[in-house]
């Protein structure tokens, strides 16, 4: 089903969290997969540019805005497709919003998503950085992914291994090759959460690592604190105008990180050591509402670059540029943009 725009919804703002991006050049919105599929394949095909957008929840699109054709993915659909003793196996559509899905789950019993509540975007955009927050990411639970191969024009479904999931990233992330058309969660059935991982989550919940909570008592407790942080979209609050985390937490050599002085880490079994990006940002000398033009540092959270209404891509990037560049100045440490830079660059 293709769409003739009006003007304003020609702008990518529109399909945003950030609510900046300038035109596209035509949007084509498939509510069935296989509109979805259909739509990739005629761009392959005839050899034009095609940007694949769900809940524009990871994307910073220039003011120039992207003049090939832009699919936006509103396919729907959660279905049981197997069950045994450990569980059942869900998939769910790519456009599916993803917090509904998790709500589905919380009610129905299903754990293994819970502390994964108020993520914004789609079902089908979550293996894209292999989502993650409060100690789960979704590579715990995918059993496969269903994509469609545009360089050889098949459908596939991928394998945890195939889909190389890592800290914020996967197979998918960074490379046009495929469009995932629905995601497989295996979720164990009961009542409760699956161990909680994540300090602050924890003592929230007056509970100690590796203890299981009521499923809904999670799900509730990760909202609040995401909310605290601006973390759930709210369109009034524009501390939650942003893409959620604007860099990753730097991953450096235990050997490099000896040379940093003391700060707060957190060491990987591979020998690496995690950085909060937050906290490089903040002692960079860069605080929560640290402003830039009509865009600044959310002032509840120093990770989230908000658009406070009349900002600008190039003046989000500006901002960015500024922290990246303070932040390697003071410690030496690069950070890296989370987000998928569409036509623009830092
Ligand atoms: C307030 C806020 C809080 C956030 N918190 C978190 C968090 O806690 N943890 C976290 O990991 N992320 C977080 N994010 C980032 C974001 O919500 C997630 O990465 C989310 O999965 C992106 O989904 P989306 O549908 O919005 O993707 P989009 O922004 O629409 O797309 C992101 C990228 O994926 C590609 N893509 C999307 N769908 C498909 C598909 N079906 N097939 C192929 N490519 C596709 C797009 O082309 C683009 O490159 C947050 C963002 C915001 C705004």
């Amino acid at each position: 089903m293709t769409d003739t725009p009006s003007a304003p919804e020609r702008f990518l703002a529109a399909y945003t969290t950030l609510r900046l991006g300038g035109p596209a050049g035509t949007v084509t919105t498939a509510v069935h997969t296989d509109e979805a599929v259909e739509t990739v394949r005629a761009a392959t095909a005839a050899g034009r540019p095609l940007l694949i957008l769900a809940g524009g929840s990871n994307v910073v699109v220039g003011d120039e805005g992207f003049a090939g054709e832009v699919l936006v993915l509103r396919d729907r659909g959660v279905e049981t497709v197997g069950e045994d003793q450990t569980g059942l196996l869900v998939r769910v559509s790519a456009g599916e919003p993803w917090d509904d899905f998790v709500a589905t789950a919380v009610a129905n019993g299903w754990s293994g998503v819970e502390c994964l509540s108020g993520i914004p975007g789609a079902a089908g955009s979550t293996p894209i950085q292999n989502v993650g927050a409060y100690g789960q990411e979704v590579a715990h639970t995918i059993e496969a992914v269903h994509a469609y191969d545009r360089v050889a024009d098949e459908m596939l479904v991928m394998t945890p291994e195939q889909c190389r999931f890592g800290y914020r990233s996967s197979v998918f992330k960074h490379n046009d090759r495929y469009l995932v058309t629905a995601v497989d969660f295996r979720l164990p059935r009961s009542g409760e959460s699956a161990p909680i991982r994540y300090a602050e989550l924890a003592r929230s919940l007056g509970a100690e690592a590796g203890d299981r909570v009521p499923l809904g008592l999670a799900r509730d407790t990760v909202l609040k604190l995401r909310a605290g942080k601006g973390m759930v979209l709210d369109p009034e609050d524009r501390d939650t105008w942003s893409v959620g985390s604007f860099f990753t937490n730097p991953v450096v050599s235990a050997e490099f990180f000896g040379t940093l002085g003391e700060m707060p880490h957190w060491p990987a079994p591979d020998g690496t050591v995690k950085i909060p990006a937050a906290w490089l940002i903040e002692n960079a000398g860069f605080p929560k509402g640290f402003a830039g033009a009509g865009v600044a540092i959310s002032g509840k959270h120093t990770l989230a670059l908000t658009n406070r209404g009349g900002g600008s891509t190039a003046a989000l990037l500006d901002l960015a540029r500024v922290i990246r560049d303070g932040v390697r100045e003071r410690f030496g440490v690069e950070l890296h943009p989370e987000p998928v830079l569409v036509n623009c660059a830092i």
